[in-house]
């Protein structure tokens, strides 16, 4: 175990420059109106660069040198936009830990979790889809003797892709690496909480990527975000984040009739049934670290088991030990290896999680641990830390409706398998949501009742790339990862060629 030095700081593996502008053609860019707004770093609060206040003239900036690049980029073969493909996981693997040690000071995430999840899945992302292009065929169809029909695919051109602050390099990268496969030029805004990782791999990639095939414009959601999802010139807008956000950016789209992914906000559920704690075994330690898992990345992420369903036979003493569990998680510099949960992205996200604590002690709920803001001391103080936090409440509650995206689990009990799905699908998400059981038909029958597009079966919080992801009800619209997204990126020519020397004989 070991501290990783600060960005900047003697022994540290990267220096950081004090100011960021756009990425655009393959090179920095700043801002058409000179503006810029400061950036900290959740890990201790204090600002340590600025960043390139974007408006629709960068957008438009960005969207010329996306266009005058996908027309070769799209007429590469699958096997030379594979090989970049590849090439850039080659390079994020040999940069790893820099790049982990960067989006930890920029999130405040745990640089451990960065070092054993999010760079490996990402350098796997590009790896997948590398693969899955060139694995793709097209489809001939033999209409009758003389006829046939080919199927091409083909990319849709230049895509605009507006991500948010929780996976800054996984969500730009489960959006990148389809997108470039299938042949497109992108236009890519991050979120303004977190957009430093993405220009440190944006520069690191510029000799493997032709000019202007990826560019990232910096700012905020309306200034910037909003001219790139309702430009007429894009030819699909992928977003992640929240749902009334995404509501927006379907309208923008409407406009312009170009075709939508969301991957919105969820409300997941943790299901626990009674077998689970039949044995004190190691399938049971396994339950209680998927309980755990609420705190994982601070609870920011979409797919939080925030709510924790208990069958009412085993719910006090399953509590019990999941306290205990939980108690184990540590909670420290978001830079010492040894750290499980870190700082929240943000200060309004800190302040909001903190508004949730409230609220679920006001609604009457059972604070069973945490509920409070975290001093870690020394100049972490000025970070955003939350403890991990235990509800115990009912269903009805706004801590079991709303999106609170911080570690904050709010628990509840149920009668029996029917009584667990109908609290389950109580809630206006389907995103994701965990079955825990020793008996395969309990765990596949619920697996299949409940309302979202992912299920974890004895397991949470796994994400590969080819598994498919993505929400049901206000959760989202289309899937990430896997190769059946592709389809999301391209769209199908039909050649239909008649080899007959004879007239159809229709007039
Ligand atoms: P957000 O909607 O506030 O912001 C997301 C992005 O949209 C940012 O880049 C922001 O600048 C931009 N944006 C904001 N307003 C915009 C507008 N009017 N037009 C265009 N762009 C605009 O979400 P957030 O707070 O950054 O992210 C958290 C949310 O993301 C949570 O709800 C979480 O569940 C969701 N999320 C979903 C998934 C998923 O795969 N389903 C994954 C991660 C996060």
């Amino acid at each position: 175990m070991s501290v990783y030095a600060r960005p900047g700081t003697p022994g540290s593996l990267i220096s950081l420059q004090s100011r960021y502008d756009n990425w655009i053609g393959g090179e920095w860019s700043p801002p058409a109106e000179g503006r810029y707004f400061e950036n900290p770093t959740p890990v201790t609060g204090q600002v340590y660069t600025e960043v390139a206040q974007s408006t629709a003239a960068d957008v438009d900036r960005a969207l010329d040198a996306a266009h005058a690049a996908a027309p070769a980029w799209g007429a590469a073969s699958a096997a030379e936009r594979a090989l970049v493909l590849s090439r850039i996981a080659d390079r994020l693997e040999e940069n790893l830990e820099t790049l982990a040690v960067v989006e930890t000071w920029d999130n405040g995430k745990p640089v451990r979790e960065c070092l054993a999840a999010d760079l490996p899945l990402a350098v796997d992302h590009f790896r997948y889809f590398a693969s899955a292009i060139r694995a793709q065929e097209g489809g001939i169809s033999e209409i009758d003797g003389d006829t046939v029909a080919y199927h091409f695919h083909e990319p849709l051109g230049v895509v605009g892709q507006i991500i948010p602050w929780n996976f800054p390099l996984l969500m730009a990268t489960w959006k990148l690496a389809p997108a470039l496969a299938a042949g497109n030029a992108v236009v890519l805004k991050p979120a303004e909480q977190t957009p430093i990782s993405i220009l440190v791999f944006a520069e690191l990639i510029a000799d493997l990527v032709p000019a202007g095939v990826l560019n990232v414009v910096n700012g905020f959601g309306s200034e910037a975000g909003a001219p790139l999802a309702s430009s007429p010139r894009i030819r699909k807008i992928a977003f992640t984040g929240e749902t009334t956000t995404g509501r927006l950016i379907m309208q923008y789209a409407s406009q312009n009739l170009i075709p939508v992914t969301l991957e919105l906000g969820g409300k997941s559920p943790n299901i626990f049934f009674s077998d689970v704690a039949r044995e004190k075994d190691s399938y049971y330690e396994k339950a209680l670290e998927g309980f755990t898992m609420f705190a994982l990345n601070q609870g920011e992420v979409c797919t939080c088991p925030s709510r924790a369903l208990i069958d009412d036979s085993i719910i006090d003493d399953f509590l019990d030990d999941a306290v205990e569990r939980t108690r184990q998680v540590i909670q420290g510099d978001p830079l010492d290896t040894a750290t499980m949960v870190g700082a929240q992205a943000s200060n309004d996200q800190l302040q909001k999680i903190l508004s949730y604590l409230d609220i679920g002690k006001q609604e009457g709920a059972e604070v069973v641990l945490g509920g409070e803001q975290v001093d870690l001391g020394g100049d972490l103080s000025g970070g955003y830390y939350v403890q991990p936090t235990i509800f115990r409440g009912s269903n009805s509650m706004r801590i079991f409706q709303e999106e609170i995206f911080g570690p904050v689990v709010s628990v509840t009990g149920f009668s029996g398998y029917d009584d667990a799905m109908s609290i389950a699908n109580d809630t206006l998400y389907g995103l994701g949501a965990g079955v825990w059981s020793r008996e395969a038909n309990t765990a596949y029958r619920a697996g299949r009742a409940i309302q979202a597009g992912r299920v974890w079966t004895n397991c949470y919080h796994q994400y590969p790339a080819h598994a498919a992801f993505g929400g049901y009800k206000q959760s989202g619209i289309g899937r990430e990862n896997h190769a059946m997204m592709l389809d999301h990126y391209q769209q199908t020519k039909n050649l239909l060629v008649s080899y007959s020397e004879g007239p159809a004989g229709l007039f």
